[in-house]
C-alpha cells in the first residue's frame, strides 16, 4: 500500500492527478490527492479523462509489481457536484458508479454538514454509545446493585460524592466529563508538539494558525464542530505550559512566557511602547552579537537605567542553541503532557471538608471491601433503621443490641452500650488513652492523631477499618452478628 501512496503522490508532484485543496488560502494549500484506511484508498482528482488515464496506468502498475488485486467489484467512482458523463469517465477506469451521499466506517460522507437529515444516523450513535449521562446511569446502577436483577437497591450515595477523588473524601471513580476533556487537550498538545503530519497540516490549512502553536479559533460551524470543541481548551493547555527556549523559533519575544513568570511585555510595558518588533520570535531579535531590538526613537536620559535593567534580565537566560522549542507541560516533572494529571486538573471534585484523613482508609492494609464500607460508615452512609426511616421505610427505630435507643449511625457504630465494650476491648490491647468522638467521621480523625501513641504504624490504621466494618457484611442484620460474636470472643479472652 506504500508502494501506491508513493505513486500517486509523484502523480500528484507532476500534475498528473490533481486533488483538492482544503484550504482556498493560496499560502495554506494543503492538497491531497488520496487517503488510505487500512486496505481501503480514497483518490480524490477531477472529472477529467486524462487524469482518469493516469489513474489507471498507476493501478494496472501497482498491481503488477506488488502482486496484489484492486478489488473492482468494491470499487466506486463517486461524482462530486455536477459531472456530466460519469459514464465514459467511469468506463476509463472501470469500478461501479456510486452516488454521495454515503457512508463510510459508519459515518456520513460527501453529504453537506449542515443538512440536519443526515445527521440523524450519527446522533443516533451517540446516544447508543456515547452520551455520558446514560453510561453514568448504567456505571451508577452497577455500584449499587451489581449485575443482579431481582430488588431494587438503594443509591446510597450522590454521584457527584462517589465521583470525587478519595482525598475529597469520594470514592474516586472516574468522572467521565473530565476525562474525556482530557483526552481533548491531548490533541492540542499534539498538534502543538508533535512533527508533520498529515491531519495537523489539514486543521492548520482549514483554521489558520495563530502563533506557533496552535490554531485561530473557531467562530464557524464547521462539519461536528469538533476541533472548535477542542480549540476552545487551549487557554487551559496554555496557562499550565511553559516554553522551554531552544532556537527560539517558536517563541515570541514579548508575548511568550520565557524568561520571569509573566511576558516580557507585562514586565517592560515602557519598553514594549518603544520597541518596534512587537511580534517577533526570539530567534529573530537576536544575532551572533546579542540582541537586536531596534526602538522607535533614542531614549531619554531617565530612561537609561531602566533600559540597563532591562537588558539585565535577558541576560539570565542563556543563550539559544540549535534544538527546537519545546513546550513543556507544568503538571508532570518531566515536563510531558499525561491524560492522568490533565484529568487531575479538570477533575470538579466537590469540596468534602468534614474529614482531613480520608486517606487512611484508603492507605491501610485492609480487604478493599472493607475500606469501602469504613468509607460508607464515615460518610453515614450505611442503612441503618433511622437511614431505613428517612428512605420512607415503616419501622419503629430501635437499636437491637441495647433495643433502648434510636438507631442511628454513630450510636450503633460508637456509643451503644454493647459496641463500646468491643470498642474498649481493642483500645485497652493497644494502650492507648481514648475519648469516644460524638461522629464515625471524627473517630477517623482522632484514631489518625491520637493512635500514634503506639508504634505500631499498619496496625493503627487498620483498627478503626475493622472495628466500623466488623467483617465487612453489608446488612444490618448480620453487622450486629459479627458485633455480638466478636463481644461474646472479647468476654471470652477475658
Ligand atoms: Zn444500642
Amino acid at each position: 500500500m506504500g508502494g501506491l501512496s508513493y505513486m500517486l503522490k509523484i502523480a500528484q508532484v507532476n500534475n498528473r492527478i490533481r486533488g483538492f485543496k482544503v484550504s482556498e488560502e493560496e499560502s495554506l494549500g494543503v492538497s491531497i490527492s488520496h487517503l488510505q484506511y487500512a486496505d481501503d484508498t480514497l483518490v480524490f482528482c477531477d472529472a477529467e479523462s486524462e487524469q482518469l488515464k493516469h489513474l489507471r496506468v498507476i493501478f494496472i502498475l501497482f498491481e503488477a509489481i506488488s502482486g496484489l488485486h484492486i478489488n473492482w467489484g468494491k470499487s466506486f467512482i463517486y461524482p462530486v457536484n455536477e459531472v456530466p458523463e460519469i459514464s465514459p469517465l467511469a468506463n476509463i477506469l472501470g469500478g461501479n458508479i456510486g452516488e454521495l451521499p454515503t457512508t463510510y466506517l459508519g459515518m456520513p460522507l460527501g453529504a453537506k454538514s449542515k443538512s440536519l437529515s443526515i445527521w440523524n444516523s450519527v446522533v443516533e450513535k451517540c446516544e447508543k454509545k456515547l452520551i455520558i449521562q446514560r453510561l453514568n446511569t448504567i456505571r451508577r446502577n452497577f455500584l449499587w446493585q451489581g449485575n443482579g436483577e431481582g430488588e431494587k437497591k438503594f443509591h446510597l450515595v450522590k454521584w457527584d460524592v462517589v465521583i470525587s477523588n478519595k482525598k475529597e473524601g469520594g470514592l474516586g471513580i472516574k468522572n467521565l466529563k473530565s476525562h474525556n476533556k482530557s483526552l481533548l487537550l491531548k490533541w492540542l498538545r499534539r498538534l502543538a508538539t508533535d512533527d508533520q503530519s498529515l491531519w495537523k497540516d489539514i486543521i492548520i490549512a482549514r483554521y489558520g494558525k495563530e502563533g506557533p502553536w496552535t490554531t485561530k479559533e473557531v467562530y464557524t460551524p464547521y462539519g461536528v464542530g469538533l476541533w472548535r470543541t477542542i480549540r476552545n481548551k487551549w487557554p487551559r493547555m496554555w496557562s499550565n505550559s511553559v516554553i522551554n527556549v531552544g532556537n527560539g523559533r517558536k517563541t515570541l519575544f514579548w508575548n511568550d512566557i520565557w524568561v520571569g513568570q509573566t511576558p516580557l511585555r507585562q514586565q517592560f510595558p515602557d519598553i514594549y511602547i518603544l520597541n518596534q518588533q512587537k511580534m517577533a520570535t526570539i530567534l529573530e531579535v537576536r544575532n551572533e552579537q546579542g540582541w537586536n531590538l531596534t526602538f522607535r526613537r533614542f531614549l531619554n536620559d531617565w530612561e537609561v537605567e531602566r533600559m540597563t535593567q532591562f537588558y539585565n534580565t535577558l541576560e539570565q537566560d542563556k543563550n539559544l542553541t540549535c534544538e527546537k522549542d519545546k513546550l513543556i507541560w507544568k503538571l508532570e516533572k518531566d515536563g510531558k503532557f499525561k491524560v492522568k494529571s490533565a484529568y487531575k486538573l479538570l477533575d470538579i471534585s466537590i469540596e468534602i471538608k468534614e474529614l482531613r484523613s480520608w486517606k487512611m482508609i484508603w492507605k491501610g492494609k485492609i480487604p478493599h471491601k472493607v475500606a469501602c464500607f469504613t468509607w460508607l460508615v464515615a460518610r453515614q452512609y450505611v442503612l441503618t433503621q433511622d437511614n431505613l426511616m428517612k428512605r420512607g421505610r415503616d419501622l419503629c427505630s430501635r437499636c437491637s443490641f441495647c433495643e433502648s435507643e434510636t438507631e442511628t449511625i454513630n450510636h450503633l457504630f460508637l456509643h451503644c452500650k454493647v459496641t463500646e465494650k468491643l470498642w474498649k476491648y481493642f483500645i485497652n490491647l493497644r494502650g492507648i488513652t481514648w475519648t469516644m468522638p460524638r461522629n464515625t467521621a471524627e473517630v477517623l480523625a482522632c484514631w489518625n492523631r491520637d493512635g500514634n501513641q503506639t508504634g505500631h504504624k499498619e496496625g493503627r490504621k487498620i483498627v478503626p477499618g475493622s472495628l466500623l466494618a466488623s467483617g465487612g457484611q453489608y446488612g444490618g442484620r448480620e453487622i450486629r452478628d459479627v458485633l455480638r460474636t466478636r463481644v461474646s470472643l472479647s468476654k471470652a479472652l477475658k
